[in-house]
């Protein structure tokens, strides 16, 4: 992350005392930014759900500063709960627990299970424990769109309808944390992200990756179209079908197999030699980049499915309105 603002401590103090006041804060997080609120205070997560102009039916991820404030939230941690905990946080993995009565039901959409994430960025952490609450949060951005990597990104779209924004530059991992619910039999993946599914069962075995369907019930905001650009995006194997005179195209990196790249206006390499960590942290800016630039429409060609590419595969053909199969 670049060089925070030298006054990142008042940023905190103040964004800490708006939280704890009932309002809303953009802050940064490892994965994307996040639009805060106090996690106990159901007023002021109404709020995040209005300036988000999000359904009340896709639940908010809560974000604590230490392990002792999962306790305030759950009932119950499993054992492979906590072992996936103490390995990957603070980080971006979120896991779903039985919630406590204490957490009201606008947070979790009145579902029985809550989302618990302890984020690795500092000025996050410092925030949530300057708040003394742990604080629900969704993505910066409007409901579908493409989520925010920087604080201008949450400015442009957010601008007055959030209390604050606190800048910490560019976020480090760029795309959302891994979901992992424990409310059934088995550890089920709700969401790919940004801790790789193969890391996760190297702790704790095999993790299963629900149907579609199945997919909506346990995590209701999985909607098909989401990340969306404003301009159409699609999903090619290749670029020979794309003939349209105003077209930008994302690609995983420069590669003389891709072929003619010279029909496009625009070409966005998510990476400069195919690393999928490279490629997560610059997806949501370079979509936003086309998303801008004048093009008509945005080809993306496919990204191998390992790693952080299960997650980028995972936006991309939510965001090209087909909806997935992961
Ligand atoms: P966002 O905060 O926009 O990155 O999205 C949060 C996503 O996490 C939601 O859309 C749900 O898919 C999932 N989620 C959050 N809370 C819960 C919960 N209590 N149970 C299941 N899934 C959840
Ligand atoms: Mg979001």
């Amino acid at each position: 992350m670049r060089d925070v603002t030298i006054n990142a401590g008042e940023q905190v103090r103040r964004a800490a005392e708006i939280i704890r006041g009932g309002g809303v804060v953009a802050f940064p997080t490892e994965t994307v930014y996040g639009l805060g609120a106090n996690a106990f205070d159901e007023l002021a997560a109404a709020r995040v759900f209005e300036v988000k102009r999000r359904p009340f039916f896709d639940p908010l991820i809560i974000h604590i500063a230490n392990k002792g404030q999962l306790g305030d939230l759950v009932t119950d941690i499993p054992p492979l709960a906590e072992k996936l905990t103490d390995r990957f946080w603070p980080g971006p993995l979120t896991v779903v627990l039985p919630k406590k009565t204490a957490v009201p039901d606008i947070i979790t959409s009145g579902l029985p299970g809550a989302a618990v994430r302890m984020p690795s960025n500092n000025i996050a952490l410092q925030l949530i424990s300057a708040a003394g609450v742990p604080i629900a949060a969704p993505s910066a951005n409007l409901f579908g769109y493409v989520s925010p990597t920087s604080a201008e990104h949450v400015r442009s779209q957010l601008g007055d309808s959030v209390d604050m924004v606190i800048d910490g530059g560019e976020c480090d991992v760029g795309i959302e944390s891994t979901i992992i619910s424990f409310m059934g039999e088995q550890p089920t993946l709700l969401r790919p992200g940004g801790t790789a599914l193969e890391d996760i069962e190297d702790v704790i075995g095999k993790v299963t990756i629900p149907a579609n369907s199945d997919l909506k019930n346990q995590s209701p905001g999985r909607s098909d179209q989401h990340y969306a650009t404003s301009i159409p995006l699609v999903l090619v194997d290749d670029i020979t079908g794309i003939n349209d005179v105003n077209a930008g195209l994302i690609a995983l990196a420069p590669n003389s197999d891709i072929g003619d790249i010279g029909k496009f206006t625009k070409v966005e390499y998510l990476s400069s030699n195919g690393d999928l960590r490279e490629a997560a942290c610059n997806l949501f800016a370079a979509m936003r980049r086309l998303d801008n630039s004048g093009v008509g429409l945005i080809a993306a060609l496919p990204i191998p499915k390992t790693g952080l590419g299960l997650a980028i595969n995972d936006r991309l053909a939510r965001a090209s309105r087909k909806g997935v199969h992961i």
